[in-house]
């Protein structure tokens, strides 16, 4: 075990088990005396691998044969692509509550017409709109369920007349919620669920098909459901891992005990900024993301003893994004509430 606190956005800590593994997996790849960097991908052990990897999230989310799962290159950012070029006809609606959704919403203009329906932009996306109204004449809606950067999450979604699409990348499988809701949910790996190099992609079948648009092969989710996301050569490693960390996952009772978890790990880091008054966080109380926790001193000329205390007590990853400056403390599933409780001692001991 290292004495590091890891609390970087991403990419992640994840399970010691699954470095375990994935180390073993490299060396000797189920005792077949090959690595699994150096098998085909059309292999029966390979192809075992991308089977389960498929099927847990559909047991995890509780989903049932009218979704499908993929495990696609390019990043979420791809999907901000894919998502219109496979869904829009005429127009779309979106909720603007980051830099992230900011990125889906500029991808999306280069294939068609799109509404920013709400946005938070004015107030440094301080907040998670909620006053707004999405009209059935949407070929669909899309959110992002937690903002990375901001430490602003969707506490809820709304109920929408039309197709519901959310990018999940920071906040997939931390959190017990109805993912029927949704007709296609996307999440870069990297954030909560493997390592980088793989994008999740759920989505309900019978949505597909519906435009008339050409649509290149790699963009078109049809065509990989067909393949049975193997198009092309996929991402062998990261697929691996990732099923290694949903497994992990599984057998630690699930969502639901993730879901616990992660609320303690929360309560603990928000007690303290909100008793300690050399820190404030950077969004409303009621819009506080489980996963990440961006935060400011309120005095900077504190800030070179507390940068000193934390690196002290072992503790990486914590600052800000670029953007916005401050601290971040990203507190994905694998992380142990040890760490946060490290963290809370190094917060509370600042003068
Ligand atoms: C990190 C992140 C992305 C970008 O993911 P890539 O896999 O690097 O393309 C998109 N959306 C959200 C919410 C993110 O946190």
């Amino acid at each position: 075990m290292s004495n590091v606190h890891n609390f970087s956005a991403g990419p992640c800590i994840l399970p010691q088990e699954v470095f375990e593994k994935s180390a073993q997996a490299i060396l000797n790849f189920n005792d077949i005396g090959l690595s699994i960097l150096e098998i085909s991908h059309r292999s029966k052990d390979f192809v075992a691998v991308m089977d389960e990897a498929r099927a847990i999230v559909k047991r995890l989310m509780k989903l049932g044969d009218d979704y499908e799962v993929l495990y696609l290159g390019g990043g979420a950012s791809l999907q901000f692509l894919m998502v219109p070029f496979n869904l829009l006809k005429t127009k779309a609606a979106y909720l603007d509550t980051g830099t992230w959704a900011a990125g889906a919403i500029k991808e999306a203009k280069m294939v068609g017409e799109i509404d920013i329906i709400a946005s938070s932009k004015a107030d440094n996306y301080a907040y998670i709109p909620k006053d707004y109204e999405v009209r059935s004449e949407y070929d669909y809606f899309h959110c992002t369920s937690n903002n990375t950067i901001y430490g602003t999450q969707m506490k809820s979604f709304p109920k929408v007349d039309t197709l519901m699409v959310c990018d999940m990348s920071s906040d997939i499988f931390s959190r017990d919620i109805d993912f029927s809701q949704f007709d296609l949910i996307y999440a870069g790996a990297q954030k909560n669920m493997g390592p980088a190099g793989v994008t999740l992609v759920v989505v309900k079948k019978s949505i597909l098909g519906k435009t008339d648009r050409v649509i290149p092969s790699y963009l078109n989710y049809q065509q990989h459901i067909d393949k049975e996301s193997m198009l092309n050569t996929p991402p062998v490693f990261p697929v691996y891992a990732s099923l290694l960390t949903l497994q992990h996952l599984e057998k630690n009772g699930g969502i639901a005990a993730a879901e616990q978890r992660n609320i303690s790990k929360a309560h603990l880091l928000y007690d303290e900024i909100d008793r300690n008054p050399n820190f404030e966080t950077f969004c409303r109380a009621e819009d506080r993301s489980l996963m990440n926790i961006s935060f400011k001193l309120t005095d900077e000329s504190k800030k070179d003893a507390f940068d000193a205390a934390w690196k002290a007590a072992g503790i990486s990853g914590l600052n800000g994004h670029r953007s916005l400056g401050g601290y971040r403390a990203s507190m994905y599933n694998a992380m142990p509430i040890e760490s946060v409780q490290v963290l809370v001692d190094v917060m509370s001991s600042l003068k």
